[in-house]
């Protein structure tokens, strides 16, 4: 199948934490004009909203609590075109800046496990797709919210590089972190994205793997452009 530009498509994008999924979905929806959802931003502000209103007690998660706090969540997202992309509302307070502390990564894959906080976030992806035009990136879009999506694109890296990757990013932003902290979280969330009973991470059987350890961003766009037109 030749691909017809005029033809509007979901392109999802899956894979490992910290593998510059969001950076490649983002040039990638920029390139085509689509709109770009990063779904690990929303579970990341559920996470923070729980944090923040005690459903955590030393690390713990009460997913009773979070469970009774669903409805009271409200995530938004408003084009920031500074940014090129969206950024993320709770209850209409911007929350970009909270959501990617080494705090919330430490928490998020506890929440992301709980069956109820899938189904509700699932429902909204599915929504904000379905005109089509999107490029989703997540560990669960080409399996379960979109299973029948156009293309999907499955990302991977070697572990070091992906630490080192989320290292810089952090430290630019003056958030104090060590590296074996960076490399602990990596792996944990690997682990526990895999291995949760809901929807684990796993590469859907039609996706391409892009593994973009050694490649530079004008190089994933050139990638990106090769799939793009052979499908
Ligand atoms: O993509 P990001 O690293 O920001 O995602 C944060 C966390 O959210 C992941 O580690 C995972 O636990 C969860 N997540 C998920 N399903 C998605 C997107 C993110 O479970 N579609």
């Amino acid at each position: 199948m030749s691909n017809n530009p005029n033809k509007k498509i979901v392109i999802a994008v899956d894979g490992f934490s910290s593998c510059g999924k969001s950076t490649f979905a983002k040039m990638v929806a920029a390139h085509l004009g689509y709109i770009f959802i990063d779904t690990g931003a929303m579970y990341r502000a559920v996470t923070l909203y729980a944090l923040e209103h005690g459903a955590f007690t030393n690390g713990i998660l009460d997913e009773d609590k979070l469970i009774a706090m669903l409805d009271d969540i409200h995530i938004d997202f408003r084009f920031n075109p500074e940014r090129g992309a969206s950024d993320i509302y709770v209850g209409g307070e911007w929350v970009e800046g909270k959501i990617r502390t080494i705090e919330v990564s430490n928490l998020v894959s506890a929440v992301s496990a709980v069956g109820e906080v899938r189904r509700r976030l699932v429902a909204i992806q599915q929504q904000m797709g379905r005109d089509k035009g999107v490029v989703m990136d997540g560990r669960d879009i080409g399996t379960v919210v979109f299973p029948d999506a156009e293309l999907k694109i499955f990302m991977t890296a070697d572990p070091e590089v992906r630490a080192e990757r989320r290292y810089i990013e952090l430290t630019a932003k003056g958030e104090e972190v060590s590296r074996e902290e960076i490399v602990e979280n990596i792996r944990q969330r690997d682990y526990l994205d895999q291995n949760r009973a809901i929807s684990p991470l796993r590469k859907a059987d039609d996706a391409i793997v892009l593994d973009n350890g050694g490649m530079s961003l004008k190089e994933e766009m050139e990638w990106f452009d090769k799939v793009f037109s052979s499908i």
